[in-house]
């Protein structure tokens, strides 16, 4: 069986070399067997109301998550708890870890700074999701958010999805340009 804990952030794309690929082919580690809970440590990072918005948002690309719980006490907030994407507050840059064994996801870690894009957000779940990088122009899962957009080509795992409001979260989703 696979273990693999991975820290995933935008630095390993720094050192690709050469000139950039159109379609470079986008991986996933793993997928929930399960839909997972998603557990707000910190509202000063992100808003509940945002973060409904962008899993909203992956919602209409066919992934599906269980509760959202917005609590500084919940076991998540200070330990690994499996079946959750916790998101919690960090000093640094944005990062993601996740534990994946046999291509199922057990658990993920979000951690962010305060007042973290909504784009950034958007890319840190999809980390959470399982998916890894891009070099792709304008993608969400750009590993150099001043490149980063809103294209989600290559993550639709279902049916399109409609969900009135899930426009939102492109409008002003400009790139920070500057985080990991
Ligand atoms: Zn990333």
């Amino acid at each position: 069986m696979r273990h693999l804990i991975a820290l995933l952030l935008a630095l390993p794309l720094l050192l690709a070399a050469g000139p950039l690929q159109s379609s470079q082919k986008i991986r996933r580690v793993g997928e929930w067997e399960t839909p997972p809970t998603v557990v707000l440590c910190d509202t000063e990072t992100v808003s509940k109301e945002n973060l409904k918005l962008i899993l909203r948002w992956w919602e209409e690309l066919g992934y599906e998550f269980g509760q959202t719980v917005v609590s500084p006490t919940h076991r998540g907030c200070s330990g690994n708890v499996g079946g959750t994407i916790t998101i919690t507050r960090t000093a640094l840059g944005a990062n993601t870890r996740f534990l994946e064994e046999g291509e199922k996801l057990r658990w993920a870690k979000v951690k962010l700074p305060v007042d973290t894009p909504n784009l950034i957000l958007a890319h840190e779940i999809g980390h959470g999701l399982g998916w890894t990088h891009t070099r792709e122009g304008n993608h969400i899962m750009n590993g150099r958010y001043s490149e980063a957009g809103w294209f989600s080509g290559g993550l639709q795992i279902g049916p399109p999805r409609a969900f009135p409001g899930a426009r939102g979260p492109r409008r002003g989703g400009s790139a920070a340009g500057r985080g990991r």
